[in-house]
């Protein structure tokens, strides 16, 4: 078995996501053989670093012998059980766990089994809350431009990256789209508290307007990470959770991707000291090991469910594999790990590296902006740095910083022009220079011509 007899034979069985299938009749597809740590290794013998945490989801490694270890013995005692009429022990501890952890006030804990149906989830229960509560005329949904909730068409509906969402329009239903706090565009000189202040003006004016026929804002905390890693200022949220209070409208945080400790805090809505009314979590839930989801709500919410059967106010969705016992056990194994390993304390040394490593991306004609919140750091590539016309994305200049890196042995995966490093928290220092040294190699090769 190698890398040619295995990319030939998924190739002519399988369809990729996120993939325009045609580009592998040039760039091969890596079959991966096993994985340690941050490491991935092909079938050939090469080994890729996964600086982007597959897809944002690794936090301790790939085959962490904790997490490892916790399934194997959930394996031989329960796999998998219906969840309605039924509970198990890994179900139970895991809710418990995350509701101790998140901000305080999250007291009810549903699961999915992925993050867009985690946003289904609470987009669902906000409506159906109002609808409950007798209030029918709440039937829209605010975002921010520039953001991304998932794939499924109320996650994509309410998600705003036009190059995974415009085909889709027709399907789609209709939602409020308010301008990003995104401090990519902040003046010269304005600092992103200010810089987010006065965009959240903006917020608040729709907000005014509209809240009569509002469910809910959805927003991703600080950073929007599929919309090129785009950053803005905690002080955006305390403004949110605020006006939300103030005209009657529910706060969705989906912290899917930013949650578990990437930008800093353990949740990014920490940062604001606030709770919203829903909380999104998944990616980071089981270290990276299994497909789980979780929606985190308050005990007020729950209330307006609770009732009679015939008064028809509960929440009557499901997935088959919610619950999960295996997922849930990846999940405890995780938290356990954040606990006994002081793991937020320890990534404040490992950012500030990740920020030391990156310092000389300032400089670099090509680079307009280096931008970083806690274990997420972004690298702007512009064609002119001045005016910072962007590269016209027909020229895939990211598509070429990707493929030089992984013959150097490092998984990137740019968005558009936008390199970043969110590696697993067990990354080294010494690995985070390395990563840097390619990723510089990688965009000088990616901008020669
Ligand atoms: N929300 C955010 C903020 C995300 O980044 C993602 C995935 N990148 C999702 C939702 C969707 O999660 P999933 O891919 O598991 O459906």
């Amino acid at each position: 078995m190698n890398n040619a007899n295995l990319s030939d034979r998924d190739l002519s069985v399988l369809w990729h996501p996120c993939t325009q299938m045609k580009d592998h009749e040039n760039f091969p597809i890596i079959p991966i053989k096993t994985a340690q740590g941050v490491w991935l290794e092909d079938f050939d013998g090469n080994r890729y670093l996964d600086a982007i945490s597959s897809w944002w989801v690794n936090l301790f490694g790939h085959t962490n012998p904790v997490i490892n270890a916790a399934l194997k013995d959930q394996l031989d005692t329960l796999e998998h059980t219906i969840f309605a009429g039924f509970t198990h022990e890994s179900a139970i501890q895991l809710a418990e766990k995350l509701v101790e952890i998140t901000p305080p006030g999250l007291n009810r804990c549903f699961y999915a089994d992925n993050g867009s149906a985690a946003v289904e989830v609470a987009l669902k229960m906000s409506f159906h809350y109002w609808r409950n509560l007798g209030k029918t005329h709440k039937t829209k949904f605010i975002t921010l431009e520039n953001s991304y909730h998932g794939e499924t068409l109320g996650a994509l509906a309410v998600g705003n990256v036009a190059l995974y969402k415009a085909t889709y329009a027709p399907l789609l239903m209709d939602v409020i789209t308010v301008p990003s706090p995104d401090c990519y565009y902040c003046e010269l000189g304005e600092s992103w508290a200010d810089y987010s202040t006065r965009r959240f003006a903006l917020m608040e004016q729709i907000l005014a307007e509209h809240a009569d026929s509002v469910c809910a804002v959805i927003i991703e905390p600080l950073v929007q990470c599929a919309g090129n890693m785009r950053m803005y200022d905690a002080v955006y949220l305390k403004l949110l959770r605020e006006a939300c209070d103030k005209y009657a409208v529910h706060l969705i945080a989906d912290e899917i991707a930013v949650g578990f400790g990437r930008t800093g805090t353990l949740f990014a809505c920490e940062q604001a000291a606030i709770t919203p009314d829903f909380m999104c979590l998944s990616k980071g839930l089981t270290g990276g090991y299994l497909p789980l989801s979780a929606v985190l709500t308050t005990d007020n919410i729950y209330q307006a469910f609770y009732d009679d059967y015939t008064k028809l106010t509960a929440f009557l969705h499901s997935h088959s594999y919610t619950g999960n016992a295996l997922a849930c056990r990846a999940g405890l194994a995780t938290m356990t790990i954040f606990q006994q390993q002081n793991i937020i304390e320890k990534n404040h040394q490992l950012a500030k590296v990740m920020g030391i490593v990156a310092t000389r991306f300032h400089a670099h004609p090509q680079v307009a902006e280096v931008r970083q919140t806690g274990m997420i750091l972004a690298i702007e590539l512009v064609k002119n740095k001045l005016t910072r016309e962007p590269y016209p994305w027909q020229e895939r200049r990211g598509l070429k910083v990707y493929r030089y890196a992984l013959s150097k042995g490092v998984l990137l995966r740019p968005l558009g022009n936008v390199i970043y490093f969110m590696p697993p928290y067990v990354i080294t220092e010494a690995e985070l220079e390395w990563l840097a040294d390619i990723a510089w190699q990688a965009i000088q090769h990616a901008v020669r011509d």
